[in-house]
């Protein structure tokens, strides 16, 4: 069984047509494929224009597919979908926090993460965690959100621990306190997104919140967050392999009739 839930295109960052997605989709045998597209904020370049939304609305659902194709959408925490509605799907992710009088993404750069540390957080780590945190926890109010995307993103730069220490107690109780609100109502996604982008080796969230993740019961989805076609399934077989590890014994897939729980060994 092969699912991707998460997937960018030309109408976002992505580099490649929902076709030319579907295309590799079914030469890698994929069973289905969602789409996620940013959804429309102002602060977000990534972000599609209200325009370049009903756009990306109509081509998806006009694929002609032999596998089922899922309508969704990637909303961030501080520009919410208007018309939940409309999608098959939602993935509810943060990606910025407050600097000066604006929002800066936490994932764009590590240049501006630093800026990000220095300018709102005087250069403390933990601060910016616990902040960081608390509105990953937030996606637990979002209840049009399906998912919860990437729960631990503000980690894309710290592959080699130069930001914190994945094991910091600190660290991980800001985490933990963030998966105790998400775990009983939404699928937190295990996301290969940054492996595939060369900038961490193992996927979001880490092993020890995705240990944590297992104690409190979370129900998961595998995704790649993908932006190039050639990386659709990118880091999968890893990743399941990690997910075992913690004990997890079943992952969240959608189908037509909903998000249904699938054992682990049909992937
Ligand atoms: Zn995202
Ligand atoms: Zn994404």
């Amino acid at each position: 069984m092969k699912q991707n839930l998460h997937t960018h295109t030309i109408y976002c960052d992505g580099r490649d047509t929902p076709e030319q997605m579907l295309e590799a989709a079914l030469a890698r045998g994929f069973d289905s494929l969602g789409f996620s597209g940013h959804a429309p904020a102002l602060f977000d370049p990534a972000a599609m224009s209200p325009a370049h939304l009903s756009a990306y609305m109509k081509d998806i659902r006009s694929l002609q597919t032999p596998i089922p194709v899922y309508l969704g959408i990637e909303e961030d925490l501080d520009s919410r979908v208007e018309h939940p509605e409309q999608f098959d799907y939602i993935i509810g992710s943060v990606h910025f926090l407050p600097c000066q009088d604006t929002l800066k993404s936490i994932d764009y750069t590590r240049k501006q993460f630093i800026e990000l540390l220095e300018d709102t957080y005087g250069g403390s780590m933990p601060a910016m965690a616990a902040a960081y945190y608390e509105k990953a926890g937030q996606l637990a109010e979002c209840t049009e959100a399906d998912i919860a995307g990437h729960i631990d993103l503000i980690a894309k730069f710290n592959e080699h621990e130069d930001f914190f220490r994945f094991d910091d107690p600190v660290y991980l109780s800001c985490a933990c306190e963030a998966v105790d609100r998400l775990a009983p109502g939404k699928i937190i996604e295990v996301n290969t997104g940054a492996m595939a982008r060369g900038y961490r080796t193992r996927p979001y969230p880490d092993i020890h919140i995705l240990q944590y993740m297992h104690e409190k019961k979370a129900k998961i989805c595998l995704s790649s967050d993908c932006h190039d076609r050639s990386f659709l399934d990118y880091g999968f077989a890893d990743a399941l392999q990690l997910i075992r590890r913690c004990g997890f014994r079943s992952l969240m897939i959608l189908t037509p009739d909903g998000f249904k729980e699938e054992d682990i060994d049909r992937f």
